[in-house]
């Protein structure tokens, strides 16, 4: 199979958003079917001075190769995969992520993820967010045990 050479990636555009964190609902209905955003949301909206910032998953897969078991893979669409069937809970990839994007909730042992799938951008009111196209290549696939850092 060709490796995907492009993924869909949030966009933040900071003016318009009100901070009413519609996108954390939206994004907790699709991994758990609740509303509670929060910690069951893989985007969070941060209070920054008298603005807010986006804190979700880049899909840059800097975690793709530490799992122990192989449940983090780059699917067809270019998104950084978790398989919850696969995933021992070990919590390794949690740790790992330079950003802190690998989401934990008490709801589940297996952590979670932005898959791009844009219910966010659907549901925010005022359009501050936005799917967009990015080239994988341009989004620094670097590993870092690869590179001794
Ligand atoms: S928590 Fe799951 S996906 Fe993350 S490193 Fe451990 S086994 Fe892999
Ligand atoms: S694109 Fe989907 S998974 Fe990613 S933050 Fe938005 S609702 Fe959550």
């Amino acid at each position: 199979m060709d490796k995907p050479k492009t993924v869909k990636i949030l966009k933040f555009h900071p003016e318009k958003c009100d901070g009413g964190k519609v996108c954390e609902k939206a994004c907790s209905q699709v991994h758990f079917k609740t509303d509670e955003g929060g910690d069951k949301s893989a985007i969070r909206i941060i209070k920054d001075g008298n603005s807010y910032k986006m804190h979700v998953c880049d899909q840059r897969g800097l975690c793709l190769d530490m799992c122990p078991v192989g449940a983090l893979t780059r699917r067809k669409n270019g998104v950084v995969w978790l398989d919850k069937d696969v995933c021992i809970g070990c919590q390794a990839c949690v740790g790992f992520c330079p950003i802190g994007a690998m989401r934990k909730s008490d709801a589940r042992i297996q952590p979670f993820k932005c898959i791009s799938c844009g219910a966010c951008v659907r549901a925010c009111p005022n359009g501050a967010l936005e799917l967009v196209e990015v080239k994988i290549d341009d989004i620094k696939e670097v590993v870092y045990h690869k590179q001794g850092v």
